[in-house]
């Protein structure tokens, strides 16, 4: 027996890194899981891996996407039982560099897009639902050049507290995942550099490394799970220590 059985989840930016980890715990666990994200061949290939899965291909910050993730949830007449709001993109720029058009990416998919996941989605929340979004610790911090990235997590932070609030009535939980540095392809933005900033970011960690993707998934299932019923509207760090020392 799985703690997921016949339950229904979503996971958004499931084809790779802590989306897929986390999809592919909640399978394992008995969920069957939904996965969407924009590259399609991607995608099918991370729902075969997962097994007890369906690919929906789509963009977040794309209303129309969105309603046809959902149908494709509506019509397995289940509801939906866990809903993981991870997709996002990260685009590194000081101030004096940053474009309207980066700002506006960036903003449209990670703060508009988890909006619509989690608007979209309210048909078909299952009383008892959990909805857990991605934030980040840079929502908090101050390095340079994650400036809108980091707005764009604080947003997300700020969106679980007042869902949490809204949603509460329908016993449907809602909470954060900050995590720190993950060892995933977010890291291509530094393009041969990714390494190098892989091992100057795990300097910053008290833990003196950067978390495997699955490491961030269990937090994510323990959040998904009934082990964390009375967690509610939290924000959950996964950080080696990163913000809290
Ligand atoms: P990742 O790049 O592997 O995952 C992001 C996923 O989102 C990808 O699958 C991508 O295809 C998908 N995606 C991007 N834009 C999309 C869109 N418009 N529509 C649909 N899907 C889209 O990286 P990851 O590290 O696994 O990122 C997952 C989450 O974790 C993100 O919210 C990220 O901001 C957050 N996060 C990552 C780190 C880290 O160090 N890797 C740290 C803190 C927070």
């Amino acid at each position: 027996m799985g703690q997921f059985d016949g339950k229904t989840a979503v996971v958004t930016g499931g084809s790779t890194g802590i989306g897929l980890a986390t999809a592919e715990r909640l399978a394992t666990e008995g969920a069957h899981v939904f996965i969407t994200g924009r590259r399609e061949t991607e995608l099918e290939k991370a729902a075969a891996e997962i097994g007890n899965a369906t690919a929906v291909p789509g963009d977040v910050s794309v209303a129309a996407d969105v309603d046809r993730l959902y149908e494709r949830v509506r019509e397995r007449g289940k509801g939906l039982d866990v809903l993981f709001a991870n997709a996002a993109i990260q685009h590194l720029a000081r101030l004096d560099e940053l474009t309207e058009e980066n700002h506006d990416r960036i903003f449209d998919i990670n703060v508009k897009g988890t909006f619509l996941t989690v608007q979209k989605a309210l048909p078909l929340l299952n009383d008892g639902a959990s909805v857990i979004l991605t934030a980040s610790t840079s929502a908090e911090r101050g390095d340079e050049r994650f400036g809108a990235y980091g707005a764009s997590k604080a947003a997300v932070r700020a969106y679980g507290r007042t869902w949490a609030n809204e949603l509460v009535g329908r016993g449907i939980r809602v909470n954060v995942v900050s995590p720190g540095p993950v060892d995933t392809p977010l890291f291509e933005v530094f393009g041969e550099r990714a390494d190098e900033m892989k091992a100057v970011v795990a300097t910053a960690v008290p833990a003196r490394r950067i978390a495997a993707p699955d490491e961030i998934a269990a937090s994510v299932v323990f959040l998904a799970s009934t082990q964390s019923s009375f967690v509610h509207g939290a924000n959950l760090y996964v950080d080696g220590g990163m913000n809290q020392i």
